[in-house]
């Protein structure tokens, strides 16, 4: 077929589909048509919650048998989420809102399908970081998205101090009852003069975009009675290309990395870089480590 989907939703010889759908964030008028066709196309319905999403089953008028699958289930269920596909039956992986496997469980279904030789397809649609980045006025060309922080202040400021000097714009999942703690850490590890814009409540009745400096955002959202309630998404421009890491000039510390991380452990190519071009050893070791993960 034109738009990708296959006639039927039954067996008919051969493994099944495996679609992974993206659902609306918080607006259904979100669902593209072509979600809509293949949830009403296919044979099982995976969901994260079965009743969240039965009721945009319902929503649509549809009524399918559902798999629940969860963070907490995800490797038991991948069996019997195989079976289904390879028994022939066509299969949408939903999650509670927007894109499955985005902060979301479905990572290890879709590998082991893949692993299997079963077609996965993906039907895109709403996603809240890129949805926030969308219309954030912040840099785009190259991003890094990281999730959730640690729930703990200790973590969440060792996570950031290692994303300090990260060049790209960084965007951060946050839920309503942390998100003051983390614009306060987010002050304290990149500085209050961060620029930094926070999506709430995208799509939804009460959208609202919060930006200016990282102390700002903070100082806003504290004095506004709806700021810690709601979903959030959390964009931040990326640090500046040259930094206080190394100050030798003419010198690229992070191609001088790049380039002793190809032959060198982490550790000691941050102890070269140091010895070079004066910087701290241990800034040195968070960023080769930054650019070791890209
Ligand atoms: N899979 C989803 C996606 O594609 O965006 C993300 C799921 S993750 C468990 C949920 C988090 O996404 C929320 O805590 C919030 O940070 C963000 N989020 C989801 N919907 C949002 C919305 N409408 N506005 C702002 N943030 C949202």
């Amino acid at each position: 077929m034109a738009d990708g989907l296959k006639e039927s939703g039954q067996a008919g010889g051969g493994p099944g589909t495996l679609y992974i759908v993206a659902t609306p964030i918080g607006n259904l008028e979100d669902l593209s048509p072509r979600a809509e066709k293949v949830l009403s196309s296919v044979a099982v319905v995976a969901a994260e919650d079965t009743r969240h999403s039965g009721r945009l089953l319902q929503h649509l008028g549809l009524r399918k048998p559902m798999i629940a699958l969860h963070e907490h289930n995800e490797r038991e269920r991948v069996a019997q989420v195989l079976k289904e596909l390879q028994a022939g039956k066509d299969l949408a992986l939903v999650s509670d809102a927007g894109t499955p496997l985005i902060s979301d469980p479905g990572y290890v279904v879709v590998r082991e399908a893949r692993a299997q030789g079963i077609r996965v397809c993906p039907i895109p649609g709403p996603c809240a970081l890129v949805t926030a980045l969308s219309a954030a006025g912040l840099p785009t060309d190259r991003f890094l998205f990281a999730g959730f922080l640690p729930a703990k202040r200790t973590g969440r400021r060792t996570a950031l101090e290692a994303l300090k000097r990260e060049p790209a714009t960084l965007v951060f999942y946050e839920s309503p009852h942390r998100i003051l703690d983390t614009l306060a850490d987010l002050v304290a590890v990149l500085g209050g003069e961060r620029e930094l814009v926070l999506g709430r409540e995208l799509t939804k009745t009460f959208e609202t975009f919060y930006s200016g400096t990282a102390e700002d955002v903070l100082a806003e959202l504290q004095a506004d009675p709806h700021g810690g309630k709601g979903e959030f998404v959390v964009v931040v421009r990326g640090a500046e290309a040259s930094g206080e890491v190394g100050e030798e000039p003419g010198l690229d510390v992070d191609k001088l990395l790049v380039l002793l991380l190809a032959e060198l452990p982490v550790k000691k190519a941050a102890k070269i870089v140091a010895e070079l071009t004066g910087g701290s050893k241990n800034e040195l070791y968070q960023r080769a480590l930054g650019l070791k993960a890209r």
